[in-house]
C-alpha cells in the first residue's frame, strides 16, 4: 500500500474533523510534520470559530477536501523551534491565522501581501508544499513556518486574542488600506458577529463615528453601551435606514448570507466605499445606477499580510482591543456551529482546546 504523507509525519496529533458536508465534527487522529529548521511547533490553547469554518465544513464553496480539521484563529505556547527560527522561543505566546504558506517570491509576497499570493496556502483544507492537506486549529498541536507565526503581545489574554487572527485582521486591513481610519469619519458596520464586533472596536480606536446595521434588535443595547457604537440601525426598518441615507464614508459588510446591497449603497455619501468582507455562497445583485450617481465604490478585501497582522495585534494590545468571546469546551463545538448558523453568539465562540480536547 502507498504510504500517505499524513501517516508519514512523525508528530501525533489529535483534533476534530468533519468527513462529509453534514459538517458534523468528530474526534480525529492525524499527524503533523517534524519541526523543520524554519518551523515553530506549538501547543494549541485556544481556537476561534470563524463563519468561514462553517461555510467550509458544509462545503458551501464546493471545494472542501474531507476530512477537514477547521480552525484559523489559533493561539498557543511554543513547544519547539527549528534552528533557524529567530522570531520566537519556547514558551512564547504565538498564533497562526488564515494562512501557513505562500510562494514568497511573487509581487504580492514582496509587498507583504501574502494573502493575495496566487499560491497562498490556507491554514486548513489546502495542499501544503509537501503535498499533504493542511489541518487547522481544532487540534492539540500546530506546526508552521515562522514567517506565518504571529507574536501575541504579553498583555493580551490568549483566548480573546485568538479571533483577532482572522476577524481582527480582516476588518483592520481594509479600513487602513482604504483610508477609513481617520478621526471623525462615519463608518457603517453591517452584521454584528465575529468580524463585525471587532470592526466596531477598531473603527472607534481610529476615532471614527460608528453605526451598526443589523438584523438583530437584541444586539442593540450592548452595541451602544458596551461595544461603543454611536448608533444602531435595524436593516429591515425602512424608516431608520432612510434617516441615515447619504451619511457614511465607508461601510464594512460582514454578512455571511445573501442580502440586498441597494439599501447599503444608499447609506454612503458620494465617493463612499462599500467593502465586502462576507462570503455568501451565491452572487449578490449589484444595482449600478446608485453607484454612478454618487461615484461610489464597492470593493472586497481578504484577511491581511503577515506584517500587517502583527501590526494589527500590536495595535489591538496598545488600545486594549480584544474579542468578546464565549469560551466553549470541545464537546460543545457542534452545538456552537448550529448557533453560529443563526447568528446566536456574542460575538465569537472560542474553543478551550488545551483544557477540553481529550482523546478518550
Ligand atoms: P458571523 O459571526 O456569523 O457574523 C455574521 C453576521 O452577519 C451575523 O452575526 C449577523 O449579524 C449577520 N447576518 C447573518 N445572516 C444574515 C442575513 N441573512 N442577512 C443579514 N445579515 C445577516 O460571521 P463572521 O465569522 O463574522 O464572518 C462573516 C462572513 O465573513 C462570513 O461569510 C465569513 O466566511 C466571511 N469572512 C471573510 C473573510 C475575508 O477575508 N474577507 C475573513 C473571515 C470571514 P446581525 O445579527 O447583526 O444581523
Ligand atoms: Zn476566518
Ligand atoms: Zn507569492
Amino acid at each position: 500500500m502507498a504510504k500517505s504523507y499524513e501517516t508519514e509525519h512523525p508528530v501525533k496529533a489529535f483534533g476534530l474533523a468533519a468527513t462529509d458536508s453534514s459538517g458534523h465534527l468528530s474526534p480525529f487522529k492525524f499527524s503533523r510534520r517534524a519541526t523543520g529548521d524554519d518551523d515553530v511547533q506549538f501547543r494549541v490553547l485556544y481556537c476561534g470559530i470563524c463563519h468561514t469554518d462553517l461555510h467550509q465544513l458544509k462545503n458551501e464553496f464546493g471545494v472542501t477536501p474531507y476530512p477537514i480539521v477547521p480552525g484559523h484563529e489559533i493561539v498557543g505556547v511554543v513547544t519547539e523551534v527549528g534552528k533557524k527560527v529567530e522570531k520566537v522561543k519556547v514558551g512564547d505566546g504565538v498564533g497562526v491565522g488564515c494562512m501557513v504558506g505562500s510562494c514568497r517570491s511573487c509581487e504580492s509576497c514582496h509587498e507583504d501581501l501574502e494573502n493575495y499570493c496566487p499560491k497562498v496556502i490556507p491554514t486548513y483544507a489546502a495542499p501544503y508544499h509537501d503535498g499533504t492537506i493542511t489541518y487547522g486549529g481544532y487540534s492539540d498541536i500546530m506546526v508552521a513556518d515562522e514567517h506565518f507565526i504571529v507574536r501575541i503581545p504579553d498583555n493580551m489574554p490568549l483566548d480573546a486574542a485568538a479571533p483577532l487572527l482572522c476577524a481582527g485582521i480582516t476588518t483592520y486591513s481594509p479600513m487602513r488600506y482604504f483610508g477609513l481610519d481617520k478621526p471623525g469619519m462615519h463608518i457603517g458596520v453591517v452584521g454584528l458577529g465575529g468580524l463585525g464586533h471587532v470592526a466596531v472596536k477598531f473603527a472607534k480606536a481610529f476615532g471614527c463615528k460608528v453605526t451598526v446595521i443589523s438584523t438583530s434588535f437584541s444586539k442593540k443595547d450592548e452595541a451602544l453601551s458596551h461595544l461603543g457604537a454611536d448608533s444602531f440601525l435595524i436593516s429591515k426598518d425602512a424608516n431608520e435606514m432612510q434617516g441615515a441615507m447619504g451619511t457614511m464614508d465607508g461601510i464594512i459588510d460582514t454578512v455571511s448570507a445573501h442580502h440586498a446591497l441597494m439599501p447599503l449603497i444608499g447609506l454612503l455619501k458620494a465617493h463612499g466605499n462599500l467593502i465586502m468582507l462576507g462570503a455568501p455562497n451565491k452572487p449578490l445583485e449589484l444595482p449600478v445606477l446608485p453607484l454612478l450617481t454618487g461615484r461610489k465604490m464597492i470593493s472586497g478585501s481578504g484577511i491581511g499580510g503577515m506584517k500587517e497582522t502583527q501590526e494589527m495585534i500590536d495595535f489591538a494590545a496598545k488600545h486594549n482591543i480584544k474579542a468578546d468571546i464565549e469560551l466553549i469546551s470541545a464537546n460543545y463545538v457542534n452545538t456552537a456551529l448550529e448557533r453560529l448558523t443563526i447568528a446566536d453568539v456574542k460575538y465569537r465562540f472560542v474553543i478551550d482546546v488545551a483544557n477540553t480536547l481529550k482523546q478518550s
